[in-house]
């Protein structure tokens, strides 16, 4: 496994606790926003977006207490609006992510602004936070929806000011690998400042097109935990973290090893459950159940696993389901694990229970003890070889 020449590292900004929280339904407590903010923090992400310091009371208070409590970069989000850079600044962030909409159809119909008056607006925003020594990050919201002159206008304006990182949001969703890489590039033409892209689901593509950005330039990667985030979310923590780290060969810095205890923990706060077949933290992600599979993995897991991620790579166990598609490799393995002795003719019986009783419901280890007392399959201390058949 030698190094691959897309890229070396690229560093993790999550937004779990903003866009994250942002999610229809969705409310952390004060309580989870900490222990959220603090994992992500031992692990080693970058910077955490803490909130929308303005937006509350109760936000500025657990944005104030995060960037007090965690030693990593924690950032707030700000309009271009006075009151919004001041909030984020008396929070005590470290960064403030500033955002104005560069788009026509939420200029005319969202910010109700003229593309001058954003220019200026986010120019001012800019100024504002670098006055106060913080490291700032401007996004020309909905980016990927944005005229293309009118785009590079806004981005030479704010890194004239000063700006230290441009976010390209594909808010909607709508970009495609090919073309996100296309406007990276063409951005970084544009500006000193670093690029960090922030990608959404709605097409099912927010990993690949945020890993295609990184290709293309970028150097870090907004994300949430699970995925979560505005409609169908943003790209996920788990799965472009260990896209970079395993198929990259690139460094994030982040801990892998916690990733599946962050998941439960984000899916029990945010209430949104992980679909079972969800990349990397699902509960299928590292399970098997067909015959073939199951068989093969028991020899060596690289037969029908990616073999550059292990479950142990993301503190996860390795499953073998029983149900209708089970064969006997998996029975053998679990009766002998359950301390079971069973010939080949026992191991065959049991199967057949095993996939008949899992054509229409779900086969647990009861259910394997049972089949093997019905077939009379001896445990290991009362065998006597040969006796039973
Ligand atoms: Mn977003």
């Amino acid at each position: 496994m030698g190094a691959t020449d897309e890229f070396d590292d690229v560093r993790i900004f999550d937004t779990t606790l903003r866009d994250g929280e942002q999610s229809p339904r969705t409310s952390f407590s004060y309580e989870e926003k900490r222990e959220i903010a603090a994992t992500l923090s031992e692990m080693g992400v970058a910077v955490i977006e803490a909130g929308f310091p303005v937006n509350s009371d109760a936000e500025f208070e657990a944005v104030s207490d995060i960037a007090a409590a965690t030693d990593v970069t924690t950032c707030g989000l700000a309009r271009v609006v006075d009151g919004d850079v001041d909030a984020a600044l008396d929070a005590g962030v470290d960064m403030v992510h500033t955002f104005a909409s560069t788009s026509d159809v939420q200029l005319e119909d969202s910010m109700h602004a003229t593309r001058e008056e954003v220019v200026e607006r986010s120019v001012a925003a800019v100024e504002r936070a670098k006055d106060a020594g913080v490291d700032v990050m401007f996004s020309p919201m909905d980016a990927t929806r944005t005229d293309g002159a009118f785009l590079i206008e806004v981005i030479e304006a704010v890194s004239d000011a000063g700006v230290d990182w441009i976010n390209i949001p594909d808010t909607c969703g709508v970009a495609t690998p090919r073309r996100f890489g296309d406007l990276i590039e063409t951005v970084t033409a544009h500006t000193d400042a670093r690029i960090d892209v922030h990608t959404h689901d709605d097409f099912g593509l927010a990993a690949g097109n945020a890993l295609t950005g990184v290709e293309a330039g970028a150097s870090q990667m907004q994300v949430s935990v699970n995925g979560i985030g505005e409609r169908a979310g943003n790209a996920a923590l788990e799965e472009v973290v260990m896209a970079a780290e395993s198929l990259y060969d690139a460094d994030t810095g982040v801990d892998t090893t916690r990733i599946t205890e962050l998941s439960r923990l984000v899916e029990q706060a945010s209430d949104m459950p992980v679909p079972a077949n969800k990349p990397v933290v699902g509960d299928n992600a590292f399970s098997h159940e067909s015959g073939i599979h199951a068989a093969g993995v028991i020899e060596n897991s690289d037969t029908f696993e990616p073999g550059v991620m292990t479950p142990e790579m993301v503190g996860a166990e390795r499953q073998l389901v029983l149900g209708k598609h089970t064969g006997t490799h998996s029975v053998r393995q679990r009766l002998t694990e359950d301390g079971y002795a069973p010939t080949d003719d026992e191991v065959r019986a049991v199967t057949r229970r095993v996939k008949d009783h899992g054509a229409d419901s779900r086969v647990t280890m009861e259910d394997v003890r049972r089949f093997a007392e019905e077939v009379g399959v001896d445990t290991e201390d009362e065998h006597e070889p040969e006796a039973t058949l």
